[in-house]
């Protein structure tokens, strides 16, 4: 037996008991006749104590050679501490050492081993085995684990069955590039690594499982953005015999759940919002609810005047900052300058301090008084104190633009606490999403999803306004996961690929098996998947999501630890017939 005990373990209660513990050298302190160790695990530190006039001659030498991250084993008695620490859990005892074994010598590692620790972020990722040694790594994975396990608990309990769907498959669309692999067996023919098991969990609704889960891994060659990675987690889940309020109930059941069990925060109000009215209020469809700061629209109440910018806009949209009109026309420049960064790409900005006196004070006090003033105050909620921001040309930009003005903004006055959590469904999103490049309209969540009931026929006059059965899940401003309820008869199926631009040929030859499904006995079904990475990560207060997988990439979609993308042999290649023509 390796151990009796883990480092965690040891209480004033196992004092005169002779254990054994196991684990690694976290620090020593060697005074010459006294030597003490915290000996490391996953449970905690226990300290060891070797003494000149208690412990053995020969394991006292011994214990002089260790170093930082030895793998040690030892035997002693647990004794009462001297100056005890009531910081630590075992912190009332310490191990007297009587026999000690040296399981495994170790370098220095490259980094110290401390919650703190001296290891920048590229380092670390390619020691990753030292780094999940380290307490905040640690925790986050357990953190982790205990999400994955409420999840599968919650589903399983509600009559999901978890059914894994193959890595190796046909190309899925959900918008990315495909990872694939060559076929040594097929010559010149390649699987491709599903960027979700979209079209298995719906030939498993045809197949008669009627709940289905999977906490599934997914892959997306995706152009690189911070906090993506090429591999992630969605719990992936699909109902037969449902509308969308049903696939709503229980994930918002689902959601109440994790928050309360793995965070302890419970949720009474879990609204809805459909995607237009966010877009209005938010300028996003992914908004964050924990603050107000709504916008105004005052297309209304501000181009009635001569100021030419606010008369030829599509829109004139604010908002108002609480206390923000004590901001110094230094402040105020700063923050105009910020909307106008290339990132953010707004020509101006127009601004009026609500004084606190009732007055008001603004940049285009040449054009409008104080009535119009009091009305663009009502308007965004502005209240004696507040600045009110506003933005204004083409609809869609100028929403996003305040959008983020509004997060930045929040971000400064500590609105966005991550002990807070705020879930939203915005339903209604639009089937189709104009794509600029392409000069088409590409379906906005993936082909399989269907519009709403009588919409079919908008396809061909407002492809724009058709909406869908379609739904995301938002976290504090995060967008967590989506589904839809789809199509689940051959001939809209091919009415949809038809739309977007397949030909019958390659409609067939991609999605045959699904169409071809759908002709014995579709039921009608929907789901939806959430993230698991960013759930987790919300869920645990954080923003990034590296910090929640044992084994993540860089921001080149680079595994630094086992080198990874890398070549391949001459022989794999010819093995496979593949030809580099670098
Ligand atoms: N497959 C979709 C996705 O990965 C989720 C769904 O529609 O169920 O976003």
């Amino acid at each position: 037996m390796y151990r009796t005990h883990n480092n965690g373990a040891l209480r004033a209660n196992h004092i005169n008991e002779t254990v054994t513990l196991a684990g690694w050298v976290q620090k020593t302190r060697d005074k010459g006749f006294m030597i003490w160790v915290d000996l490391r695990d996953r449970y905690g530190i226990t300290q060891l104590i070797f003494d000149e006039e208690r412990t053995p001659k020969d394991v006292m030498e011994r214990a002089k050679t260790l170093g930082r991250e030895f793998v040690i084993q030892v035997t002693g008695n647990v004794i009462e501490r001297e100056s005890k620490n009531p910081k630590m859990p075992t912190g009332d005892v310490e191990l007297l050492v009587e026999e000690l074994s040296i399981l495994n010598e170790a370098k220095t590692p490259p980094f110290t081993i401390e919650d703190a620790t001296d290891g920048g972020e590229d380092l670390r990722m390619k020691y990753r085995y030292l780094d999940i040694r380290r307490n905040p790594v640690k925790e986050k994975l357990i953190f982790r684990h205990k999400v994955s396990i409420a999840v599968r608990n919650y589903l399983s309990e509600k009559g999901f069955i978890e059914v894994e769907t193959p890595y190796l498959i046909k190309s899925t669309p959900e918008g990315a590039r495909d990872f694939v692999v060559p076929s040594r067996m097929n010559e010149g023919q390649f699987y491709a690594l599903p960027q979700s098991p979209q079209t298995f969990k719906q030939l498993l609704m045809v197949g008669g499982m009627d709940k289905y889960f999977q906490i599934v891994k997914c892959f997306r060659d995706e152009d690189l953005r911070a906090d993506r990675q090429p591999e992630f987690t969605q719990i992936d889940c699909e109902m037969a015999f449902v509308e969308q309020e049903d696939i709503l109930n229980v994930f918002e059941g689902l959601t109440k759940h994790l928050l309360k069990e793995v965070v302890g925060f419970e949720i009474e109000n879990f609204p809805r919002m459909t995607y237009d009215e966010a877009m209005a209020k938010y300028g996003n469809d992914k908004p964050d609810i924990r603050f107000g700061m709504e916008f105004g629209e005052l297309n209304a109440v501000a181009q009635h005047k001569d100021f030419k910018i606010f008369n030829e806009a599509e829109l004139v949209v604010g908002i108002a900052m609480p206390g923000g009109a004590a901001y110094t026309r230094k402040e105020i420049d700063a923050l105009v300058d910020w909307v106008k960064r290339p990132q953010v790409g707004a020509l101006g900005m127009v601004y009026v301090k609500y004084n606190e006196d009732g007055s008001f004070k603004s940049s285009v006090d040449k054009f409008y008084d104080q009535d119009d003033l009091a009305q663009w105050a009502a308007v965004t909620g502005a209240k004696p104190g507040d600045l009110i921001c506003l933005l204004s040309g083409e609809t869609f930009k100028t929403r996003t633009q305040l959008s983020a003005l509004r997060m930045e903004l929040a971000n400064r006055l500590g609105l966005r606490k991550s002990d807070e959590f705020a879930p939203l469904w915005v339903v209604d999103f639009p089937l189709l999403e104009w794509d600029e490049e392409t000069e088409r309209y590409h379906a906005m969540h993936h082909p399989f999803t269907s519009p709403k009931p009588g919409q079919m026929e908008l396809l061909d006059t407002n492809p724009g306004d058709v909406k869908a059965n379609a739904y995301d899940l938002v976290l504090n401003g995060n967008e967590i996961g989506g589904g839809s309820i789809r199509i689940h008869d051959k001939e809209t199926q091919s009415k949809m690929f038809d739309y977007l631009g397949f030909t019958k040929e390659e409609a067939q030859a991609q999605f045959g098996f699904l169409m071809d499904a759908f002709q014995y006995g579709a039921p009608p079904h929907g789901g939806l998947a959430f993230g698991l990475d960013r759930l987790v990560a919300i869920l645990g207060g954080q923003e990034t999501i590296r910090d929640f997988i044992a084994f993540p990439k860089n921001n080149a979609g680079r595994d630094v630890m086992i080198d990874a993308p890398a070549k391949i042999d001459e022989d794999q290649l010819k093995e496979l017939n593949l030809k580099i023509t670098l």
